[in-house]
């Protein structure tokens, strides 16, 4: 039985997908997006060992509670563990639990025959992909990311020849990509794919400070300031304007 590196589980996840969830935060994450909150789980192979029954014990003894929802895995990046994922995913789909992946798509390798073989195993039992795209122009993002936004490209697409349902999440941050060009370019990517079923436009907040002055590191983007609901909400309507016109010119 394979073991993950567990982060965290939150038995009452509201946001990150369909209905009431059971999340599950798996550690490491090869990314260090300027804004994360969760530098904490970054250090792969650090934290509670677990196996597949043991994660899900309290998912299968409160099971009726999580009906009309399912179970989510996050992190960090998810798919830093796939064998494990592959295995939770399996034994959730047998039993009829929706499952969703909440992933930044930074591991999709194509050209890895291994990764390729895992991946076909694991899409054939998630029922959902929340992919977070951190910034639409590749210089931007790598400064935002420290690295390249081509293989989350390349993921959504992969995502949606498998016919896999992705909700995209994508953060505003004032100065960063909240400018109308990097939306609608967000927007028209988003019409290249026919397997969108929701956006999520999330404002920067500056929450996970903290975490960074407890581990002793600086928070990278200092004093920034965090962006307002209203402007996600009409970020959000910039990127949808773009991704209709760009489905309307087909
Ligand atoms: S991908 Fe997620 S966990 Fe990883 S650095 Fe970015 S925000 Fe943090």
């Amino acid at each position: 039985m394979t073991k993950g590196f567990i982060h965290s589980i939150e038995t009452c996840g509201t946001v990150d997908g369909p209905g009431l969830r059971y999340v599950i935060f798996l550690q490491g994450c090869p990314m260090r997006c300027q804004y994360c909150h969760n530098p904490d789980t970054w250090e792969p192979n650090v934290g509670d060992q677990m196996t597949v029954d043991e994660v899900l014990r309290s998912f299968y003894n409160n099971r009726a509670f999580y009906k009309s929802g399912g179970v989510t895995v996050t992190g960090g990046e998810p798919m830093m563990q796939m064998d494990f994922l592959i295995e939770l995913f399996t034994k959730l789909h047998k039993d009829g639990v929706h499952t969703c992946l909440d992933t930044s798509g930074i591991m999709f390798q194509p050209n890895n025959k291994v990764f390729k073989e895992k991946a076909e195993k694991l899409f054939a039992v998630t029922d959902l992909v929340m992919l977070d795209i951190k910034h639409i122009d590749d210089e931007k993002h790598k400064e935002l990311t420290s690295h390249s936004n081509e293989r989350i490209l390349a993921f959504a697409k992969y995502l949606d020849d498998k016919g896999i349902d992705i909700w995209i999440r994508h953060v505003v941050v004032p100065g960063i990509t909240l400018y109308q060009e990097y939306l609608t370019r967000l927007g028209e990517f988003m019409a290249t794919l026919n397997n969108v079923k929701a956006l999520d436009v999330l404002p920067y907040h500056t929450m996970g400070k903290v975490k960074y002055e407890n581990l002793g590191m600086e928070y990278p983007l200092g004093d920034k300031r965090e962006a307002t609901k209203q402007e996600a909400a009409s970020a959000r309507n910039i990127i949808l304007m773009a991704y209709k016109k760009a489905k309307e010119s087909k």
